[in-house]
């Protein structure tokens, strides 16, 4: 039987991922990042292995020609290995942001971003599959920056970004720190949701909570803001009880001052384990002089992503708000 390029890939990374962990005794997805890098640079960069591991990692590498293989590809088999070694150990706030949501988010972001070239942030890059399905979609002159804490996270998000051969640069940092980033057209995010430990960092936002912890999502977003040119765009997946909290006081009043909002996605809830989990997409635009707010926000509760009448739909009601408010 045939195997398509994604299984292929998929095999290679897998297996050699599998030899790679048992040999240097690292988790499977320390492993993942390793054979990657090797994949990357045509060679096998651990000096620790046997001979004979090292012979035969190389001879799997050779079986693959990487330039034969499209960007999607590449991306969708790496994102299935992570997949993989997630099971393994993950906390859900790192979870990977799933395809059909990237794929969602990327076509907002192409039609909001009429410009031929632009720059992107995401600041919870994660492994990067959000912000690689959306450099993918777009396939135009774009300048992409990503940011986590997790050091393990960005290693597979470079070594995914270098394998798909797309420039993005990666900072290793709490994004809630000072960035030293030129401001952006776009900000993309799968908002790590919860409490912010670190009460001190917090005083510097206007979002930061009277008594107790801030939530993080919510100085993600002021952060963001502060990095985004006038008149540009934020996209933001969160959780669907955002302006319900007992902190969205202050979450209202710094969207008025700041912020237009541009419209609120609700995802079908079926895509979510548990009904208080289900999350939104949040479509910002940062105020500027010439900015007019849209007639009215794009309030939409989206059917079953794999519905395809029922999405067709959506998407058709979709670019007829684009055309009333955006012209
Ligand atoms: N979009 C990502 C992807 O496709 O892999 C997944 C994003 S995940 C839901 C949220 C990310 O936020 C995690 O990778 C986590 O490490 C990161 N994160 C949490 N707190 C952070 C902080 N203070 N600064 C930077 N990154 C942070």
């Amino acid at each position: 039987m045939q195997t398509t390029p994604v299984e292929q890939l998929y095999t290679l990374f897998n297996e050699t991922a599998l030899r790679l962990q048992e040999e240097l005794g690292c988790s499977y997805l320390e492993a993942l990042a390793e054979t990657g890098e090797n994949l990357f640079q045509d060679t096998i960069l651990q000096e620790e292995l046997s001979e004979l591991t090292s012979k035969w990692l190389k001879k799997q590498y050779e079986s693959i020609h990487l330039h034969q293989f499209k960007n999607e590809e590449i991306r969708k088999a790496f994102q299935l290995v992570i997949l993989k070694g997630m099971k393994e150990s993950v906390q859900p706030n790192h979870q990977m942001t799933p395809d059909s949501i990237g794929m969602l988010m990327a076509y907002l972001v192409s039609k909001f971003n009429k410009e031929p070239a632009f720059r992107i942030l995401d600041p919870a890059v994660g492994t990067g599959n959000l912000l690689l399905t959306v450099l993918n979609f777009i396939g135009k002159q774009v300048e992409a920056v990503g940011i986590d804490i997790d050091d393990l996270l960005i290693k597979l998000a470079y070594v995914n970004a270098n394998l798909q051969e797309q420039p993005i640069r990666f900072f290793n940092q709490d994004s809630l720190d000072p960035l030293f980033i030129d401001p952006v057209d776009a900000v993309i995010a799968d908002l790590p949701v919860g409490y912010y430990p670190n009460d001190i960092r917090a005083t510097d936002y206007q979002l930061k909570a009277d008594h107790g912890h801030s939530y993080a999502h919510h100085l993600f977003i002021e952060q963001s803001v502060r990095h985004t040119k006038p008149g540009g765009f934020l996209f933001f997946l969160v959780p669907n009880g955002l302006f319900e909290s007992e902190q969205a006081g202050k979450l209202h009043d710094y969207i008025k001052e700041h912020l237009y909002i541009q419209g609120l996605l609700h995802l079908p809830e079926n895509m979510f384990k548990q009904k208080h989990a289900a999350k939104s997409i949040l479509m910002l635009q940062k105020k500027a002089d010439q900015i007019k707010p849209p007639k009215q926000a794009l309030l939409v509760d989206l059917p079953s992503l794999s519905n395809k009448t029922e999405m067709d739909k959506m998407f058709s009601k979709i670019e007829k708000w684009l055309q009333e408010n955006k012209g």
